[in-house]
C-alpha cells in the first residue's frame, strides 16, 4: 500500500475540528492510496484533487461561499499523474477505484482512470449525481464505469468496504489486510483527524450525530481487527506515515 500525497487544503479549521483551533487557517493534507494486490491488481482508494489546481487554486470553487473556507494548494509533484509515474504506473494500469465519497478532494482525478471500475455506495452516488457540492465534472463522465454497492462488502481479496455515513450519505471507509504491516482502516472523511476523536468534535460534519456514530463504530472495528486508522486529513499523522514511493507491505 502506497500513501500518495496529493497536496494540501488551506482550511478554516472550524470546518475540520470545531473548538480545537478556531479562527485559524491551517493546511491539511490530501491523500489517496494505491494498493497492489497479490495478483498485481492495482486498486486506488480515492483519487485526490484535480491537477488543474496546481496553476489555478480557485478553479473549482471560484465565487462560491466555500472558497472562503478552503483553498487547494498543489505543487506539480502533487498531481496524481506525477505520483503514479514515480512508481512506474500509468493511469490506464489502475484496475479499480474505491471512492470513499465523491467530494472534489477524493474523486478529483477519477477522469484520468478510464480503465478502472469505480466502487461507490449506491446511496452516495445518487446523492452526488447532479449535486454541485460534489463537482460532477471530475467523476460523472460517460467514459467511467461505476459499480454501485449496498452496504458492507468484501470487494476484493483483503479489501472490505464499511459504510460510514455522516460526512455524507453513503460515505464508506475501507479495511485493508496487509501481509506484513497488518490491518489498516482508510477512514476517508468519516474521521478527519485524531482531534475529532480526542475532542468529540463532529459539528463540522454534514450530519454530526451520524458521523459520531460511524466514527465510534470504526474505532470499535479498529480495536477488534487490531487495525491502524489512517484519518482523512490529519496534519500530525501525515508527519508519521510512510509516503510513496515508500510503502506498507
Ligand atoms: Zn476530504
Amino acid at each position: 500500500m502506497y500513501v500518495l500525497p496529493l497536496g494540501d487544503c488551506c482550511c478554516v479549521y472550524e470546518v475540520i475540528a470545531p473548538g480545537v483551533e478556531d479562527g485559524k487557517r491551517i493546511h491539511i493534507p490530501v491523500s489517496a492510496y494505491l494498493l497492489r494486490l497479490d495478483d498485481d491488481t492495482l486498486v486506488m482508494v480515492d483519487t485526490g484533487m484535480n491537477r488543474v489546481h496546481i496553476h489555478e487554486p480557485d478553479h473549482t470553487w471560484r465565487g462560491q461561499p466555500i472558497a472562503e473556507v478552503l483553498v487547494p494548494v498543489m505543487r506539480r509533484e502533487d498531481s496524481l499523474l506525477w505520483r503514479l509515474a514515480e512508481l512506474g504506473i500509468a493511469p490506464q494500469d489502475i484496475d479499480y477505484v474505491i471512492n470513499t465519497h465523491l467530494h472534489f478532494d477524493h474523486a478529483g482525478n477519477n477522469d484520468l482512470l478510464e480503465k478502472a471500475t469505480f466502487l461507490v455506495q449506491r446511496d452516495h452516488y445518487e446523492l452526488a449525481k447532479g449535486n454541485p457540492s460534489f463537482p460532477n465534472q471530475y467523476w460523472n463522465l460517460p467514459a467511467l464505469r461505476y459499480e454501485l454497492i449496498d452496504g458492507a462488502r468484501t470487494v476484493l481479496p483483503g479489501v472490505e468496504v464499511i459504510p460510514t455515513p455522516g460526512h455524507a450519505v453513503g460515505h464508506q471507509s475501507v479495511l485493508v489486510r496487509l501481509a506484513e504491516s497488518g490491518n489498516v482502516i482508510l477512514c476517508g472523511d468519516a474521521i478527519y483527524t485524531q482531534e475529532n476523536l480526542d475532542h468529540d468534535a463532529w459539528d463540522g460534519q454534514a450530519d454530526p450525530a451520524a458521523a459520531r456514530k460511524s466514527a465510534l463504530e470504526l474505532q470499535r472495528i479498529a480495536e477488534e481487527e487490531h487495525a491502524v486508522m489512517f484519518y482523512g486529513h490529519d496534519r500530525h499523522q501525515a508527519q508519521t506515515v510512510l509516503h510513496s514511493p515508500r510503502s506498507y507491505r
